[in-house]
């Protein structure tokens, strides 16, 4: 007798983008049949007019093991997440893959080691604007090399919040992921509007490196300067040439992050005519209110860890940056206490399948389904995910196509961590993380060490 057995729902196969109407069954944490067969199971759960998907893997998180952030990407979905983006992120990696293997956590987690702000710190570079000597760049290379052998999934960057970086810098981080054969995301710098230097810069880095370049929210870099389509371009003509470039993005085109980062410096914003009236504090006693420039001081100097959502961008670049083959999707969600942060913490997947599946119909289910699952897997070279076939890791989610909705909101304008609808079922490992639309409380995720 197996374990649990989804009867009757639309199983997506991700490697041909097809489905068909099957039973799935689960047994000891794997998918174990697929087929026509009712098996004999403890339990029996009815999936008619469901469709069965394999669990989402989000590429760009900020969960580093937060309980809550876990708890909201369950809920919309998602069954393995990728940590420690934007150059953020533990260093003592071996230390960390052990307590969250000793704790638990409710989804899996890969854990990347960051540059940006975390090596550049643990080497004593204060400023970000200050390029690291050759001997601290040493000292993060072997950071990242000790990061890399406890299992990392690769060197992230987040060059917006260390301008200083020099190419010495990039180059070493980038050599260092090649080398060991894995991923190099990165949040690319942002100098100016129609910026495309930074693209270029990342690409011949990489190009140099021979090493796998993702683009960290792409959408979020490029959306809103009239940039995007050429930014699209720019990776089209490398791609063309062999490269081996990827992209991720989330279902919006409002950034935010911390207001003491030199993203929100006063020269970025002038550079940019960002206007406190279109910025939110998405975090602290102050969430849900626009900026002015007495709360835009105050949040920038006595309150830095706090965050700021910038309202920005262009939705129909979401859809194009979306609709293209190496493209994934992402949600950027980070920490987050109850009722306050980004509505990208507990919307993008199911705001993903209502708009770009349902409502304006630019990729069908399956072809949607295999952007958050299967390319993710590939190009994180996660094993055993992100594909609904015997052997498989039994991460899955179950979801209503024609009732999936996103209910979280911007914090000026309703709850941003409210949970979605028509997403009633999502298994980590097995075991029931959301069942009959009720979250768990569970912890059958497991450290992915490379
Ligand atoms: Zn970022």
């Amino acid at each position: 007798m197996v374990d649990v057995v989804f009867t009757g729902g639309r199983v997506v196969d991700v490697r041909t983008c097809t489905s068909r109407i099957a039973n799935v069954a689960v047994e000891h944490g794997k998918i174990v049949d697929i087929s026509a067969h009712e098996l004999p199971a403890k339990r029996v759960v009815d999936a008619a007019g469901l469709v069965v998907a394999p669990g989402f893997i989000d590429v760009h998180g900020h969960l580093d093991g937060h309980a809550y952030a876990g708890q909201l990407s369950a809920m919309q979905g998602i069954t393995t997440t990728v940590g420690g983006n934007c150059g953020l992120s533990p260093l003592d990696l071996e230390g960390w893959f052990a307590g969250q293997a000793r704790t638990g956590y409710v989804i899996n987690q890969a854990e990347l080691v960051g540059h940006s702000f975390s090596m550049r710190r643990a080497v004593g570079i204060e400023d970000v604007n200050a390029r690291a000597s050759a001997a601290q760049t040493d000292a993060m290379v072997r950071i990242a090399d000790r990061a890399l052998r406890a299992g990392a999934a690769g060197v992230s960057l987040g060059l917006d919040y260390a301008p200083g970086s020099g190419l010495a810098e990039i180059d070493a981080m980038a050599a260092i992921a090649a080398e060991y054969g894995r991923c190099l995301p990165v949040h690319t710098r942002l100098f100016t509007q129609n910026d495309l230097y930074s693209l270029y810069e990342m690409l011949a880095a990489a190009k140099r490196s021979g090493g796998r370049l993702l683009l960290s929210h792409f959408v979020y870099q490029y959306s809103g300067f009239g940039t995007l389509r050429p930014a699209l371009d720019v990776v089209d003509a490398a791609r063309a040439k062999g490269m081996d470039v990827w992209m991720d993005s989330g279902m919006y085109t409002d950034w935010a992050t911390y207001a003491g980062t030199a993203t929100f410096d006063e020269q970025t914003i002038k550079d940019n005519s960002l206007r406190f009236g279109d910025m939110v504090a998405a975090t602290g006693k102050y969430t849900g209110t626009r900026l002015n420039r007495e709360l835009y001081e105050l949040l920038r100097h006595k309150y830095p860890d706090e965050s700021i959502i910038c309202y920005s961008g262009e939705p129909y670049e979401i859809y194009e940056a979306l609709q293209k083959p190496y493209a994934m999707m992402s949600t950027d969600a980070g920490a987050y206490a109850p009722g306050e942060g980004h509505p990208q913490i507990a919307g993008s997947y199911p705001r993903f399948l209502r708009k770009m599946v349902r409502e304006k119909r630019l990729l069908g289910l399956e072809e949607a389904v295999y952007k958050c699952t299967l390319l993710p897997a590939q190009t994180y070279h996660i094993p055993g995910k992100g594909v609904l076939e015997p052997g498989y890791d039994a991460d899955l989610v179950l979801f209503d196509r024609d009732a999936v909705r996103d209910n979280a909101k911007m914090p000026d304008k309703g709850e941003p961590d409210a949970p979605p609808d028509g997403i009633p079922y999502v298994m980590v490992n097995g075991v029931f993380a959301v069942d009959d639309g009720v979250f768990q409380n569970t912890r059958s995720g497991c450290v992915i060490r490379y």
